[in-house]
């Protein structure tokens, strides 16, 4: 799809913001309305009701039967029809499919290469790793296991199905219970503790911001403390994500977390063959030496920015004024407008 040709034959005074009636939708909307943009609300019948009552900053709503017609001819003509660009959160893409985003026939903001990386779990820590940013050791194969580990799949949903084993024998005695999977990367299991930073690369302001950042509340992980051990010990623990808590973190570490946010730009640049542009966010384990361990990261904007609706501690430093991830999408979507350079922003 030819961005500048889109474009031409929009209304760019009716520019809107797109997405689809779930993840992060309500606060990309918020925070589009908040910029002064249109707003377009893809959302599935069922949803409906409940989305409707947003309706102060949601302008269109197109209704679907199932996630499979966003990406159908009627709804992608309604999306252009009304000046749209997409903003894609994790579950428009898993509606899409990374493979399909790439050629979503209407602008989307950001890099669409990157989701691409994003779901093949070994390009992604491949991007990390020639970034220059410390990962967990990786074990090629369930032989080599020597120490705790978490199996992932691939393709896995919020933590679904992965794993942690301490032998070759678990580790081949768990992926068969989940049916011989073939896409599963086998990692070192980093104790410490989770820290998600929420990143911009802004190529309108010419920096990179740290918007944020979250610790995920996954069931049952996040749980077991509450068990006594003697009981905790016989239970499995699981990473399924089911909500997200705010967190500041020690400044002396923030400058680590710029540095790093800085190599994963020029990496994706030198990688993947477009440098990321908006949200994005690089997942890790602190250790108890300070390590900062980054075991996933998404190239799109997170979930975790939602505990941020009214801006976070750092958002205001850079804004004085209240700056979720969806306002901030939005920001650099009008300053692009407004100075004719919208094509940076979109692909
Ligand atoms: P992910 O789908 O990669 O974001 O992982 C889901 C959850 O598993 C994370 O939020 C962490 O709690 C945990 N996790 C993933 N990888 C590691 C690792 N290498 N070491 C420790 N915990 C991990």
């Amino acid at each position: 799809m030819e961005v500048a040709k889109v474009l031409s034959e929009y209304d760019l005074s009716k520019l809107a913001v797109a997405t689809a009636g779930s993840h992060s939708a309500l606060q990309i909307l918020h925070g589009a309305k908040k910029e002064g943009l249109r707003t377009v609300l893809i959302v599935k019948k069922d949803r409906y009701e409940f989305y409707r009552t947003f309706s102060h900053f949601i302008d269109s709503f197109i209704i679907v039967e199932s996630w499979g017609e966003v990406a159908q001819r009627e709804v992608v003509e309604e999306l252009l029809a009304l000046n749209s660009v997409v903003v894609p959160h994790g579950s428009f893409v898993e509606y899409v499919g990374a493979e399909r985003m790439l050629r979503y026939p209407v602008p989307i903001f950001g890099s669409r290469k990157i989701l691409m990386w994003e779901s093949d779990q070994r390009k992604k820590m491949e991007l990390l790793r020639s970034a220059g940013i410390r990962v967990p050791k990786e074990f090629s194969s369930p032989d080599e296991v020597d120490r705790l580990v978490i199996v992932k799949l691939g393709g896995a949903k919020g933590g679904r199905g992965y794993f942690l084993a301490r032998t070759p024998e678990e580790v081949k005695r768990g992926l068969e219970r989940l049916g011989s999977p073939e896409n599963y990367i086998i990692q070192e299991y980093v104790v410490g503790v989770p820290a998600y930073y929420h990143l911009f690369n802004s190529p309108i302001y010419g920096r990179l911001e740290i918007t944020g950042m979250d610790i995920r509340y996954e069931s049952n992980v996040d749980g077991l403390r509450r068990l006594p051990p003697e009981y905790a010990k016989e239970i499995s623990p699981t990473f399924t994500v089911v909500g997200n808590i705010p967190m500041v973190l020690r400044e002396s570490l923030l400058i680590k977390v710029f540095e790093y946010g800085r190599s994963f730009v020029r990496a994706t640049e030198e990688l993947v063959g477009e440098e990321i542009v908006g949200p994005f966010c690089l997942e890790s384990i602190i250790t108890e030496e300070g390590e900062i361990v980054v075991f996933e990261f998404s190239g799109r904007i997170v979930a975790g920015t939602n505990v941020y609706v009214h801006g976070s501690p750092y958002s205001w430093l850079y804004w004085d004024e209240p700056m979720s991830a969806g306002r901030r999408i939005a920001r650099e979507i009008r300053k692009a407008r407004d100075r004719g350079r919208l094509e940076e922003v979109l692909r």
